[in-house]
């Protein structure tokens, strides 16, 4: 396997007739960068910022911050770094933060504590931009936006802390690209309205799997019902790579469905331009978009987009695994 990732490092994302896909990471730790950089990361697509909020006793200060984001966009610098804010809630509490609710992943988390508290919004994102200086390879990502209004009270906030730093620092600031994760169902149906305001859309599929098929993504007793497999799951992808190429925008997927090998021929044929796992999943995504030509992708999901339920598209997808070895 070693031998495996040294070589395939170095070569493109691209099927046999050289359709290009953005084959990225996740990061959230900076010993996620070595092994990222190491399988031949052609960015980063999902830098989870909770990570270090989880780490520590307290909210880290926008010094603090600035040093580590710094850290993550120099390492990956020129390569994009797609930075999401603060997504805390849901299964991920900070101590020093406690939320209790009764259905904490249909309560208080993600853009809805920060728009809550623009006060930890503005610090992080001013430490951000405050990063990316001479570096521009900063993308700031936004989770779990349900609404148009949510995003546009986002990006005012955005606005606003770019035009502040300029103004107290005395020089430019390039705006970053911004996007919006596509994590809630009513941001599939709204993905054209999204995709208007913003650079990219990127699908958190372990979300959507949880909130359109209506499963806890972290209960055992039904985690065979999380299936990012299932018909419905397809549909809401194909969905938004569609609309936001529409709208002339990029489309990328970061959830764990993304370093799923046997999803990469279907993802391919949907249009997605970036993938982003962990950078376990790297060399076997690449090796199977490598082995396969667009045509064979879109013949796959054309016969998979027909099927009704999952055990037949994956039986579809093993097979074809099989075949190319
Ligand atoms: C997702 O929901 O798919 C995602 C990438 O975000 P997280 O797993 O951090 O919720
Ligand atoms: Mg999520």
């Amino acid at each position: 396997l070693i031998k495996g990732f040294e070589v395939l490092k170095d070569l493109p994302g691209e099927t046999t007739d050289k359709h290009r896909i953005g084959l990225w990471v996740n990061t959230g730790l900076m010993a996620d960068v070595l092994r990222s950089l190491e399988r031949g990361a052609e960015g980063v697509g999902l830098y989870r910022s909770e990570v270090p909020f989880l780490l520590r006793e307290r909210f880290p200060s926008e010094e603090e911050q600035r040093a580590i984001y710094r850290e993550q966009l120099e390492a990956f610098a020129p390569r994009k770094v797609t930075m999401r804010t603060l997504d805390v809630g849901g299964d991920k509490s900070l101590s020093y933060f406690p939320i209790v609710e009764d259905n904490p992943f249909l309560g208080w988390r993600g853009i809805r504590v920060t728009l809550d508290h623009p006060e930890i919004f503005l610090v992080q994102v001013r430490a951000m931009l405050k990063a990316n200086q001479g570096l521009n390879n900063l993308r700031i990502m936004l989770p779990m936006i349900s609404s148009v209004t949510e995003l546009e009270e986002a990006l005012e906030l955005l606005y606003r802390a770019h035009d502040e730093l300029i103004e107290e620092l005395g020089v430019e600031l390039e705006l970053p690209e911004i996007g919006v994760m596509i994590e809630v169902p009513a941001a599939v149906y709204q993905a054209r309205d999204l995709a208007k305001r913003v650079s990219f859309l990127s699908v958190g599929s372990n979300d959507l799997t949880q909130y359109l098929l209506a499963v806890d993504r972290n209960n055992s007793r039904v985690a065979s019902i999380f299936d990012p497999f299932h018909p419905a799951i397809l549909q809401a992808l194909q969905k938004v790579a569609e609309d936001a190429h529409a709208e002339g925008q990029q489309v990328s997927i970061c959830g764990e469905l993304a370093g799923n090998p046997l999803a990469s021929p279907l993802l391919v044929a949907m249009g997605y331009d970036v993938l982003s796992m962990s950078a376990s999943n790297l060399p076997k995504v690449k090796s199977v978009v490598r082995s396969l030509s667009y045509q064979q992708c879109q013949d796959l999901l054309q016969q998979a987009m027909q099927m009704d339920n999952s055990r037949d598209i994956r039986e579809l997808l093993e097979q074809v695994l099989t075949d190319v070895g």
